[in-house]
């Protein structure tokens, strides 16, 4: 962090927020310059509590310099982490597709878009057992049988899970049965979620806040990886703004931010993202294109009577088309699929 005095400020002034610095345990190097002195402070462990120094008369203004998120920085761990999955790598060269229904409801109903998804391509299978939904009389998820029936479709194809873990009372039953614990948009900040993850030794898949910033969003992985587990792909679900044609704004620019400030995996959810079928296959181009490790898409078999998101479902041949596309954006990346 870096306090800048004012113009005007005094010897005695400097002195005293060397001192308050000095008995908060941190080290302070006064800067002097031509017109203000500025005061650099190192040997925090933590953030800086910026408060302590603000109001303190001199003062100019506080900067902070570094990131109060650290383990997952690039600074920290400046190599990109490669999370596995079942065996599958995501944040290598490899393109990951993630792929299922929005919700299971059927062990017919899974294991026939499992085994669809698989004939096209995704890697991994996707689809909640427990659904967080708006309102209270949606579909709420199958639950334990749900994942039962996940796990069914993993034997018959060999796809590794993703699935929703809703609460941190479930995550020991959710990760029995899933490769990949799923944290959605609404428990972002469920911070005893988060560390109840963290402690799963399970591979996380961290959905963005609908209205959260990245740096909110790297917070609530630094919880995870806190606890130990620094298996955590984040994925960009879309974001509340005044748009009106799609369900959330996909804010792809997000790919590139993450990819320069931390080395976790970022994969996007177009389908989520965009809440419209005719959106989803664009948007994973686009994703593709901009740098994403992967994507995350909802396929259904009969989308007009899906329990949940059917207006945003691919069909399988649909899926098969968006597979098609994303090949050669892909490959133009430098990257495989
Ligand atoms: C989901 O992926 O099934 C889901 C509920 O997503 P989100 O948390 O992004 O709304
Ligand atoms: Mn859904």
């Amino acid at each position: 962090m870096l306090i800048v005095m004012d113009r005007t400020a005094t010897p005695e002034q400097v002195s005293a927020v060397v001192e308050t610095a000095e008995k908060r345990g941190y080290r302070a190097h006064p800067i002097p310059g031509a017109q203000r002195t500025a005061i650099g402070l190192t040997g925090n462990r933590g953030a800086i509590d910026s408060g302590a120094f603000e109001n303190l008369p001199g003062v100019f203004e506080v900067v902070r310099v570094s990131h109060p998120y650290k383990l997952v920085s690039r600074e920290f761990h400046p190599e990109d982490t490669i999370v596995s999955v079942g065996g599958v790598p995501v944040g290598g060269k490899q393109v990951v597709v993630i792929a299922g229904p929005c919700a299971v409801e059927s062990l017919e109903q899974v294991v026939t878009i499992a085994k669809a998804v698989k004939e096209h391509g995704a890697h991994l299978l996707r689809g909640g057992a427990y659904k967080p939904r708006t309102s209270p009389y949606s579909f709420q998820g199958l639950g334990e049988e749900g994942l039962e029936m996940l796990s069914a479709a993993r034997a018959e194809t060999g796809l590794p899970v993703v699935t929703e873990v809703l609460d941190a009372s479930t995550v020991d039953l959710v990760a029995a049965h899933a490769d990949c614990l799923q944290i959605g948009a609404r428990n972002m900040q469920n911070f005893e979620l988060l560390k109840r993850a963290g402690q799963s030794g399970k591979p996380i898949l961290l959905k963005r806040g609908m209205s959260a910033t990245l740096e909110e969003f790297f917070l609530a992985a630094e919880y995870i990886l806190s606890e130990g587990n620094p298996n955590v792909i984040l994925c960009e679900r879309g974001i509340r703004t005044f748009s009106d044609f799609t369900r959330n704004t996909m804010d792809l620019a997000i790919v590139p931010a993450v990819e320069r400030l931390s080395h976790l995996p970022i994969v996007t959810d177009p389908s989520h993202g965009t809440g419209k079928r005719h959106k989803v296959t664009p948007m994973s181009r686009a994703s593709i294109a901009a740098g994403a490790d992967g994507i995350a898409v909802e396929v259904h078999h009969k989308p007009q009577e899906a329990l949940s998101d059917g207006p945003q479902a691919l069909t399988p041949a649909m899926f098969a088309e968006l597979m098609a596309e994303v090949g050669p954006i892909a490959r133009a990346m430098g990257r495989s699929i």
